[in-house]
């Protein structure tokens, strides 16, 4: 007693229920009991009283379970009918606690009724408060996937009311303020405030992600900062106390006017509305230096024969290639696209860019004569380069489903996830199957490939598609070195690293 009032001791209520299914396990209400005791005692809450359902006499699905109910009042007032204060609940599983859909959102509703109130089980305390849990909980197999789906559609109108209101979303830590969402970080805040108006004023992100790394300024996930992290925390309207609901439109009043939150504003409204312009005028498009727009390079449809193939090759401190793939570029001054490492921040080196047209040429010369030369290949020894890729993804996507049906990763995490992998998916399976159709070509035209790869005829020429597969087929990568003096193209500066299974033997005739 003396330890609940000087609070080392937290009092809690244990739950039990006897259920149908009882007999093949080990869950008898006195073995129930004993547990939430012991386990009790590992998180420093003690049981101070204890609510039990029986379940097994039930026939009928929407029985009454009184103990449950009677749990759910005392949790929410914190007292118990005979006057025992309370501040939590302890179960052996949380299958204990759901009978029916929805038993267990009431059950968090219940909890979470005031702040302070602890929630444990076998495996060990949850924070009930957080989304997370609120949103998926543990009805894993328990609950149908209609009712998940509508017990998440309550939550974000529960999340909907909360925003109108101005309340700090549930859910992860943002970067810029502190654990309680509310308090502007003292670091990290004004340094969002800095990056919003240096990019504002036509800093690039990739700059201001180096300059946080260099500050030793991480994610809430305590990684290095690159531009996308960057891009997250300015576009987000939080920022300047706004709020987006789901990622979409602003949340607003009756008058229109953005609702104002609670937290601590890191910018002032202009300032994001500022941002929000330029990444809408960008998304989907790359912006030049002059700010013209340029059309984003399709990830998915390569309009570069080399791109995936061209790597940087300038020595890191160790001597060793950078090795970064080599992305396009434009070059507005000249008119022409660029091969160029990408900048630290995006994991290359930045100190190699090349002429697109020149070495697109050379290096079609070479893979040209090189074709020649074993005169023919049998494609179908060929492998699709991506296809270990594309296992990765699809095994990780199950996984990922699997850890949300278990409720082990939130929504938000979960969706966005989910969404972007399905989108690399898509895209791997378009790949797939072009390289599958132009193997498939390459093996007719084994014989006029170089005639075709410069043919104006639309009916025999070469797509990108087909000569990316000639390039795939002969070469492993282009490494680029850095340019000498002069900065003019020359043919030394490329490393052609040729595929040791061209077959120079299954000549193909055509
Ligand atoms: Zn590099």
């Amino acid at each position: 007693m003396q330890a609940i009032l000087d609070g080392t001791l937290i009092p809690v209520c244990g739950y039990a229920r006897i259920s149908k299914d009882d007999e093949r396990d080990r869950h008898g209400v006195n073995d129930q009991r004993r547990d939430n005791r012991r386990n009790a005692a590992n998180y420093s809450m003690v049981v101070v009283y204890e609510f039990e359902d029986n379940d097994r006499s039930a026939s009928k699905p929407d029985v009454v379970r009184p103990d449950f109910e009677a749990m759910l009042k005392a949790v929410t007032r914190g007292r118990t009918d005979d006057g025992v204060e309370i501040r939590g609940v302890i179960v052996v599983h949380e299958d204990r606690l759901i009978r029916r859909p929805g038993d267990y959102e009431r059950f968090v509703e219940a909890v979470t009724h005031v702040d302070g109130r602890v929630y444990a089980d076998e495996r060990g305390t949850k924070d009930l408060y957080s989304e997370d849990v609120e949103t998926l909980g543990l009805m894993g197999a328990v609950i149908s996937k209609a009712e998940t789906r509508k017990m998440r559609k309550r939550a974000r109108n529960n999340h909907r009311r909360r925003a109108e209101d101005g309340k700090v979303p549930r859910g992860r830590k943002r970067f810029g303020w502190m654990d309680n969402k509310i308090d502007a970080h003292p670091i990290n805040g004004p340094a969002i405030a800095k990056a919003a108006q240096e990019v504002l004023g036509g800093r690039g992100m990739g700059s201001i992600a180096l300059e946080w790394q260099r500050k030793g300024i991480r994610t809430v996930m305590g990684n290095d900062h690159r531009v996308s992290s960057v891009r997250d925390a300015l576009r987000d309207p939080r920022i300047c106390g706004w709020r987006r609901i789901n990622g979409g439109d602003l949340i607003r009043d009756e008058h229109g006017k953005p609702v104002v939150g609670e937290w601590d504003a890191l910018v002032e409204p202009w300032v994001w509305e500022g941002l929000d312009a330029m990444f809408k005028a960008r998304s989907g498009n790359t912006i030049g230096r002059d700010g013209e727009v340029i059309p984003e390079v399709d990830r998915r449809a390569p309009k570069y024969i080399l791109t995936g193939r061209a790597r940087c090759a300038k020595p890191n401190e160790k001597g060793d290639p950078c090795g970064a793939i080599m992305r396009i570029g434009w070059s507005s001054v000249h008119g022409w696209h660029t091969y160029n490492c990408p900048g630290k921040q995006n994991g290359g080196c930045g100190g190699v860019s090349v002429k697109g047209a020149a070495l697109e040429e050379y290096v079609t010369e070479a893979v040209l004569a090189k074709l020649e030369e074993v005169i023919a290949f049998d494609v179908t020894e060929a492998v699709w380069e991506s296809a270990g890729e594309y296992e990765e993804k699809e095994a990780k996507l199950a996984r990922m489903k699997t850890e949300w049906t278990r409720g082990g990763i939130s929504d938000d995490f979960f969706f966005s996830a989910v969404r972007s992998l399905e989108d690399e998916l898509r895209g791997l399976r378009v790949e797939r199957r072009k390289f599958l159709l132009s193997g498939r070509t390459a093996l007719e035209g084994v014989a006029d490939i170089r005639e075709r790869w410069f043919s104006d005829d639309p009916d025999t020429s070469l797509d990108i598609s087909q000569k990316r597969t000639y390039m795939r087929l002969a070469l492993n990568a282009v490494m680029v070195h850095p340019a000498g003096r002069g900065g003019r193209f020359n043919p030394d500066r490329l490393e052609l690293r040729w595929r040791s299974d061209i077959p120079a033997t299954g000549f193909v005739a055509v």
